[in-house]
C-alpha cells in the first residue's frame, strides 16, 4: 500500500500540469486583436496585430482525472495557489481573494482619479489544487500583492513609425491629437474637403483653379491601447505639441564653405564637444572638407504632414528653333526666316507640400490648347572664297587719298594713306587669308592678307582688329577700325598692295 500523502502528491503533481495546459488555452482565447493604422483623412484601415493583457485567469479543477486515479475523493480539500508574475505567493482558501485584493487596488485608483481606466501590469494566476492537508498563508499573499502589484493607465498609445511615442487616455482623444496637428497646415474645411473628395465624383477643376486631395502624415501611424503609468498620459494638447515639436535627433550634415566644428556646433545649438562625440572619426584636428558628411543632431518633429494638391494652370509652350541650311549665305551667317510664336496649353499638377514647404510639382496631364509656331534661321553654307578677284575694292568707306606712294622727307613711302572716311570701318581690299592681325612697331595695328593668287595688301594704324591670324576674309567685309596707332600724325589708313612679292603702286590696282 501507497503512503496517502505521496499518494496525494502524485496527484497534485499531475494536476497542476493539466492545469497550467488548459491555462495556457484560456491565455490564448484571452488574446485580443486591435491594431488601427491611422493613416489618411480618407481612409483608416484596421490591420492585425496580436497584443494581450492577461489579468487573472480561473483555472479549472479536473476532477474526473484525479477521481479515476485515486477511485475516491472524498477527505481531499481544493485549495488554491496563487502566483504572481509566474512567482508562487501563497496559498488560499477561496478564489476569488487575489481577485479582490486587487480590485481594492484598482477602486482606491480609481477613486483618486476618475479621468483614467486604471489596469494592473502584473501577471496573477490561480491554480487549482487538490490536497488533504491544507495550509493557507493568506496573509503573506495579501502583503506580497499589496507591495508589487503595478497598477496602470490604459492608455492609446500613438506610434509613429513603429516607435511609442506618447500616451493618451482614449482613441477618440488619440485621434484627436492627430487631427489637431492636421488642422495646422489645412484649415478644418480643407480637411473636410479632402475627405470627401474619394467618396463622390468631384468636378474637374477650371484654369487657376486648386484644391486639396489629401492630407495624410508622411510617417506610418498607428494608434493602440496600451498601458502606461499615470504620470506618462498626456492631454490633446501637450500631446500634439510633443509630436510637432520632436526632440533632438541626430541629423546628417554636409560641410560648406567657412564651416569649422566650432562654427557647425553653433549652427545646431551644440557644443564641439558633442559634435566629436556625434561623430567619432572626427578630432579637433580633422580638417574639414567641403561636402563631408558630419552627423549633427537637431530638433526634428516626430511627424511631418503632407498635403496633396491639385492645380490647373494654363501655361506656355515655347517654340521651337529649327535651323535650315542656305547654301546662298555664308558659312558662319545667319538669317532669321520665321520669327517663333509661344503656344499654350493646360495642364493638370499634382503638388506635394509637407509642412508647408512645396516639395514637388508634377504636371500629371495637359492638353495643348494652342501650337507653337517654330522659329525657322537659315544657316549659310557657302563657303567663303579665300582666292581673290584679282580686282581690289576701295578698303575704307570713301575718304580721299591724303599721302600718295613714293619718296617723301628722304623716305619711300611704300603704299597710300586715306583720311577723312564716311565710317572708320576698314574693309579687305579682296578675297584673301589674314597671314597676320597685330601689332607691329611704327605700323602700329596691322593686319596683312593674302589673296592666294599673288597679291597681298597692308592695312595699317588700326584701332582695332577685328579679324585675326588665318581667318580667311571677304572681299569687302570689315576687318578694323580707322586709327592712329603706330608712327601716324592724325587718323587715316596706310594701305600697301604687294603682287609676286613687290610693293606696287595702290592706285594702279583700285
Ligand atoms: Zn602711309
Amino acid at each position: 500500500m501507497l503512503n496517502t500523502s505521496i499518494f496525494a502528491k502524485i496527484i497534485n503533481t499531475i494536476n497542476k500540469k493539466i492545469d497550467l495546459i488548459k491555462n495556457s488555452s484560456l491565455i490564448e482565447k484571452n488574446l485580443k486583436i486591435s491594431k488601427k493604422i491611422y493613416n489618411s483623412a480618407s481612409s483608416n484601415k484596421t490591420i492585425s496585430s496580436a497584443f494581450t493583457v492577461l489579468l487573472l485567469t480561473a483555472s479549472v479543477l479536473p476532477t474526473v482525472y484525479a477521481g479515476s486515479l485515486t477511485g475516491e475523493t472524498s477527505g481531499v480539500t481544493k485549495v488554491f495557489n496563487v502566483y504572481f508574475d509566474n512567482e508562487y505567493i501563497g496559498t488560499v482558501k477561496n478564489k476569488d481573494f487575489a481577485k479582490r485584493i486587487i480590485n481594492e487596488k484598482l477602486k482606491e485608483n480609481q477613486e483618486q482619479n476618475e479621468n483614467y481606466n486604471f489596469t494592473v501590469a502584473n501577471d496573477i494566476k490561480i491554480v487549482s489544487e487538490n490536497v488533504f492537508t491544507p495550509v493557507y498563508n493568506e496573509k503573506q499573499v495579501k502583503e506580497k500583492i499589496g507591495k508589487a502589484i503595478e497598477v496602470k493607465v490604459v492608455t492609446y498609445n500613438i506610434i509613429v513609425d513603429g516607435k511609442s511615442i506618447v500616451h493618451l487616455t482614449s482613441e477618440e482623444e488619440a485621434h484627436q491629437a492627430l487631427e489637431e496637428i492636421k488642422s495646422k497646415f489645412v484649415s478644418s474645411k480643407t480637411l473636410e474637403q479632402a475627405s470627401q473628395m474619394k467618396k463622390a465624383n468631384v468636378k474637374k477643376l477650371q484654369v487657376g483653379e486648386s484644391r486639396v486631395v489629401d492630407v495624410a502624415f508622411y510617417e506610418e501611424i498607428a494608434i493602440e491601447k496600451a498601458e502606461a503609468p499615470a504620470s506618462d498620459v498626456k492631454s490633446v494638447n501637450d500631446a500634439t505639441s510633443i509630436l510637432i515639436k520632436g526632440t533632438k535627433r541626430p541629423v546628417p550634415y554636409s560641410v560648406v564653405d567657412g564651416d569649422s566644428l566650432g562654427t557647425i556646433a553653433e549652427k545646431f545649438n551644440l557644443r564641439t564637444r558633442d559634435l566629436l562625440t556625434l561623430n567619432p572619426g572626427i578630432t579637433e584636428n580633422t580638417l574639414l572638407q567641403i561636402g563631408q558628411k558630419l552627423n549633427v543632431s537637431a530638433v526634428k518633429p516626430f511627424v511631418n504632414v503632407i498635403v496633396k494638391k491639385e492645380e490647373v494652370r494654363k501655361v506656355s509652350v515655347p517654340y521651337a528653333t529649327q535651323y535650315k541650311s542656305d547654301p546662298t549665305i555664308f558659312k558662319g551667317t545667319t538669317k532669321v526666316i520665321q520669327e517663333g510664336i509661344d503656344g499654350e496649353k493646360i495642364v493638370d499638377y499634382a503638388i506635394i507640400v509637407v509642412n508647408n514647404k512645396t516639395k514637388s510639382i508634377k504636371a500629371v496631364s495637359q492638353d495643348v490648347t494652342k501650337q507653337s509656331t517654330p522659329k525657322i534661321i537659315a544657316r549659310g553654307t557657302k563657303e567663303v572664297p579665300s582666292r581673290g578677284t584679282g580686282n581690289l575694292a576701295w578698303p575704307a568707306s570713301g575718304g580721299y587719298v591724303s599721302s600718295k606712294m613714293g619718296y617723301r622727307w628722304g623716305r619711300f613711302h611704300k603704299g597710300i594713306d586715306i583720311a577723312g572716311p564716311s565710317s572708320l570701318n576698314i574693309k579687305a581690299a579682296d578675297n584673301g587669308t589674314v597671314t597676320f592681325a597685330g601689332w607691329d612697331g611704327n605700323y602700329g595695328n596691322k593686319v596683312v592678307i593674302n589673296h592666294n593668287n599673288g597679291m597681298k595688301t597692308v592695312y595699317a594704324h588700326l584701332s582695332s582688329i577685328s579679324v585675326y591670324d588665318g581667318q580667311v576674309v571677304q572681299r569687302g567685309q570689315s576687318i578694323g577700325i580707322m586709327g592712329s596707332t603706330g608712327d601716324s600724325t592724325g587718323t587715316h589708313l596706310h594701305f600697301e598692295v604687294y603682287k609676286n612679292g613687290s610693293v606696287v603702286n595702290p592706285m594702279l590696282e583700285l
